[in-house]
């Protein structure tokens, strides 16, 4: 799950890290009167589940209300990675002398919760990354001891010279790593941390994912879920009890199991294809998943075609036959769709799509490859 910025500084401030907070609007009047009530400079800055708003236009200094009005009303509405902002937050403006990068995973190649600092901060870390990957130090955290105070002093000292500043610093770091394990995040990150000229130490910017697997434990952060700024998909997903995640490609998977789901998907991609989603409908022969899952995948303008695999075992095939076919009666259908059927009541299964008008296949091979040939097909006219 993603939350926005204003509600990651909330986690932060919980902890006690310095951030200048402010106030979120969703109109440019709102904007124009929490400047005022702020006083002094402010920042604009377009609260969607996407980094680099800077660089999109979504972040914009203000120096008077009447200003901040006029550029909340620019940034409110626009679209940033595909994502409309429908809120803006509104912080005063810090004068920045230094812009570092401090931000925690959940690494799955050392199995722990890493660190990575840099003293390069404010742009993409990932473009550092690439270009001077030497710029950032790497620290794991064994969590069977958590992250002690003196690792904490150490990253310092890669941020800042300054031995106040350090010490500043490594008492971020403690807290940040605490909000991070709290909320169940799979990370946690502020960029840029930044120096003022004063010499203090503020977070200006912050971003969180919380682990999904986290969220039934910790109602307080699943409360923080904006669902306006989530995918439509996605939304319509979770609400039909689906496991949905949209993928780049044009053929389009509706298959039980998350093991299944996988192979398939490992399948398309052998026999050249893209798959458009993961999506596991579950054991379930519930014509109603199987129609919100259609309605989600033909959503989306890319899907060429509609690849079901589908093996019964507790689920019995005719059941997930019926199904299939009460959905496609209920909705609207133009792309070509393949079906694969096999397992319990496998040939009454395929009789009841015969019937209905449709072609089953058994066999996995066969009809994947038939499914990327007809993305193909579709593709190239
Ligand atoms: P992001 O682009 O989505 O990561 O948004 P950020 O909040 O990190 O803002 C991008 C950049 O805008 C920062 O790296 C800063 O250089 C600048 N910025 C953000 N807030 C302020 C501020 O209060 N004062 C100044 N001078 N610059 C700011
Ligand atoms: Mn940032």
């Amino acid at each position: 799950m993603n939350i926005h910025e204003y509600q990651a500084k909330e986690l932060l401030v919980a902890q006690g890290i310095p951030v200048p907070m402010g106030e979120v609007a969703t109109t440019p009047e709102e904007a124009e009167a929490i400047a005022r009530r702020l006083g002094g400079a402010v920042v604009i800055k377009a609260q969607v589940h996407a980094g680099g708003r800077g660089k999109a236009g979504g972040v914009k200094l203000a120096r008077t209300p009447e200003e901040a009005k006029e550029k909340a009303g620019a940034i409110l509405g626009m679209q940033i990675k595909g994502l409309t902002v429908h809120k803006v937050l509104i912080a005063p403006a810090e004068d920045i002398a230094s812009e570092a990068y401090v931000g925690i995973i959940l690494d799955r190649a050392s199995k722990a919760p890493v660190w990575m600092v840099s003293a390069a901060g404010g742009v993409d870390i990932e473009e550092v990354a690439v270009t001077d990957p030497e710029k950032i130090t790497k620290l794991a955290v064994d969590p069977r001891f958590g992250f002690l105070p003196h690792q904490a002093y150490l990253l310092a000292t890669k941020l800042y010279s300054d031995v106040k500043q350090q010490r500043a610093a490594a008492q971020i770091l403690l807290k940040l790593y605490r909000a991070f394990v709290e909320a169940g995040a799979s990370l946690a990150e502020i960029n840029p941390l930044i120096t003022t000229p004063a010499g203090d130490v503020k977070a200006i910017d912050a971003k969180f994912n919380i682990d999904d697997n986290e969220l039934f434990r910790k109602p307080e952060i699943e409360a923080l879920r904006d669902e306006s700024s989530d995918p439509e998909a996605e939304v319509m997903a979770r609400d039909a009890g689906l496991t949905f995640i949209k993928l780049d490609g044009n053929v389009g998977c509706v298959v039980n199991g998350a093991g299944l789901a996988m192979a398939t998907m490992d399948l398309v991609k052998y026999y050249g294809g893209e798959p458009a989603n993961f999506l596991d409908i579950g054991g379930s022969s519930n014509p109603e998943k199987v129609v919100n899952a259609l309605r989600i995948i033909t959503g989306d303008p890319a899907v060429k075609v509609i690849l079901f695999n589908i093996f019964g075992g507790i689920t019995r095939t005719d059941d997930v036959a019926n199904g299939i076919v009460t959905a496609m009666k209920q909705i609207d259908i133009s792309v070509p769709i393949v079906i694969r059927l096999t397992g319990t009541n496998e040939e009454i299964a395929v009789k009841i799509l015969a019937d209905a008008g449709f072609t089953a296949l058994t066999d996995m091979d066969e009809a994947v490859e038939k499914a990327v040939q007809m993305a193909k097909g579709a593709g190239a006219s």
